[in-house]
């Protein structure tokens, strides 16, 4: 059974005006989820501690948003609001992110249906030179992470596979060698925010455990078989982590709305097939991004094949020279990653 960590606490982070991360998300997630079939156990977080999250972000930035919050501040950047609930829902985001780690302990498939998301928030807000958060408070993936090392485990990997790369969570854990992040998002040329390029593996001890999947704009279910199979299976099979977390975003969903990704049922259904195959099971996964079709039919499509459910969907193919352009860019990723990995 499927334990759906979520409270009515993640809708108070309002938009002062429409804006696409906004609380309906939630309501499209949990009605997709429920018209899905799928059994669950709805959990509800309490908030983290601004302590716990120290982990994962400096002091003076969890201080400064929790002072933005006070003093009724609107926006922290151009794409990123603050409401009155905003700290709420973000301390109750990473509270659902210390959870996760606690039930890893055990066998558990856990899927944090939070907000606001987190990957693009990196240890004092905005990440490896981005202009913008977008849309995320903190890293609730990266607290999660953090927590199970503290906890004692010595690998943990992140799979993140919103359209958009998670700039945040590589920035946290850029040196850290016990922490593999295989990042597949839309080519940052065409795409916010503008990092997640081959060639950023890391650095010191870190060096080869952050790896970027660039795919072309316009690139369908057929792009993401490749990637998955070239590059993230062997990649995480090859470090056996103890946790494998998921920074879930279903925002490269054909008409989605914020980005050229063509992905449909089949990509979603297949990552979460691969995380079952995995883990067994045992995994926590985070919503990220994700704003209209992709919630209403690529989650439930992923989380029906995390809980073993397996469904035919077709695969949708690219027009060929965005395949061949995406097998261009397997080929010189792992040309690149050849020299810390076996693949
Ligand atoms: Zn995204």
């Amino acid at each position: 059974m499927l334990k759906v960590v979520y409270s009515p606490v993640f809708l108070e982070h309002k938009p002062p005006f429409p804006h696409p991360e906004r609380p309906e998300r939630l309501e499209i997630a949990v009605k997709a989820l429920k018209k899905s079939g799928l059994e669950f156990k709805f959990t509800e977080p309490k908030p983290a501690q601004k302590q716990d999250l120290y982990r994962a972000h400096d002091p003076t930035y969890v201080d400064k948003i929790e002072r933005y919050v006070e003093t009724g501040m609107a926006m922290l950047d151009s794409d990123t609001y603050l409401s009155p609930g905003t700290l709420r829902s973000a301390l109750t985001a990473a509270g659902a992110a210390l959870d996760a780690a606690e039930a890893l302990k055990g066998d558990c498939t856990l899927l944090a249906l939070s907000r606001p998301p987190g990957h693009h928030a990196g240890k004092r807000g905005a990440a490896m030179g981005a202009l913008t958060q977008g849309f995320c408070i903190f890293n609730n993936v990266a607290v999660a992470a953090a927590r199970l090392f503290e906890l004692g485990l010595k690998r943990v990997a992140v799979i993140d596979f919103d359209a958009h790369h998670g700039n945040g969570t590589q920035e946290i854990f850029y040196s850290d060698p016990k922490l593999l992040h295989v990042d597949i998002h839309e080519d940052p040329v065409s795409l916010y925010p503008g990092t997640g390029f081959p060639t950023e593996l890391g650095d010191g001890e870190g060096e080869g455990t952050k790896v970027n999947m660039v795919l072309p704009p316009g690139g369908g279910d057929d792009v993401y078989a490749l990637a998955l199979e070239e590059v993230v299976v062997p990649l995480v099979e090859e470090f056996k982590p103890e946790a494998l977390l998921f920074s879930a975003g279903f925002d490269a969903y054909k008409a989605d709305g914020l980005t050229h990704l063509q992905a449909t049922e089949w990509t979603f259904a297949r990552i979460g097939s691969i995380a079952r195959r995995l883990t067994e099971g045992k995994t926590a996964v985070f919503l990220e991004g994700g704003y209209s079709l992709g919630l209403e039919n690529g989650l439930p499509a992923f989380a029906s094949a995390l809980c073993g459910l397996e469904m035919e969907y077709p695969l949708t193919k690219s027009p060929e020279p965005v395949f061949n352009m995406a097998k261009n860019y397997v080929y010189e990723l792992k040309a690149l990653l050849k020299k810390y990995w076996k693949l």
